[in-house]
């Protein structure tokens, strides 16, 4: 593997909307923060953990 692919230096998180679309919260839309978080930090509900941390 080679590192530093994908986001290149200087560039925030938030260039790919795809990449998102799993840190979304289904019911309100909130942004998942932490990415690992296990529900939503504004309405509560429980955030499906479908993607496996590298
Ligand atoms: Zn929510």
């Amino acid at each position: 593997m080679t590192g530093g692919a994908g986001i290149p230096e200087g560039v925030d998180a938030g260039g790919d909307a795809a990449c998102w679309l799993g840190l979304l919260c289904p019911d309100c839309g909130a942004v998942r923060e932490p990415a690992t978080a296990a529900e939503c930090w504004r309405c509560g509900a429980a955030l499906p953990r479908d993607r496996d941390s590298p």
